[in-house]
């Protein structure tokens, strides 16, 4: 296991700078790998459910694998500073929730404050409410009947019998614009 400054610098050097939103994630990664045993994930054995899209989740993505592409990063926005991990090998989740930061600092000054901070001084433990997300399935696709782009099954809509991508099938929709 790498040490502290140099798994931060492995986040700031995927996320393009340190910020304090880095930092967000980065102690959210490290508090969820201490309180669910978590190490890097090579597979889906490790999952994020994040509450924001903002710069914390590259941290997510850099210390525990976790990755659009791999399935085992999802967002369930809500624009809070919240992530929920799960350990599927061991069936334990939690959802941390940063507390507020005190006010009146300046970013310089609220970087260092979370940097310095321990994580279980920054984040509430909470339990995990949504559901473990099931693991990424694998779908047929069909070309869509309206553009001709090959689309997985499960975004498809059927329209008199026509299979459209949801692009498609929205420019049918006359209800819901
Ligand atoms: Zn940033
Ligand atoms: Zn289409």
């Amino acid at each position: 296991m790498m040490d502290k400054q140099a798994l931060w610098d492995k986040c700031v050097a995927f996320h393009g700078h340190g910020c304090g939103g880095l930092t967000i994630g980065f102690q959210a990664a490290r508090y969820a790998m201490e309180l669910l045993e978590l190490d890097f994930s090579r597979d889906e054995d490790v999952v994020c459910i994040s509450e924001n899209d903002a710069c914390g989740v590259d941290a997510i993505q850099v210390l525990l694998g976790c990755s659009a592409g791999k399935g085992n990063l999802l967002f369930h926005l809500r624009g809070k500073q919240a992530f929920s991990f799960y350990n599927r090998k061991t069936g334990k989740s939690v959802r941390l929730v940063l507390r507020p930061t005190p006010e009146g600092l300046d970013k310089e000054e609220r970087f260092r404050y979370l940097q310095d901070a321990e994580p279980a001084d920054l984040f509430d433990v909470k339990p995990a409410v949504l559901e473990l997300p099931e693991k990424a399935r694998m779908f047929q696709s069909y070309p869509c009947d309206g553009c001709g782009e090959v689309t997985a099954e499960h975004l498809l809509r059927l329209e008199n019998g026509k299979k459209l991508c949801l692009d498609c099938f929205r420019a049918y929709n006359r209800f819901d614009v």
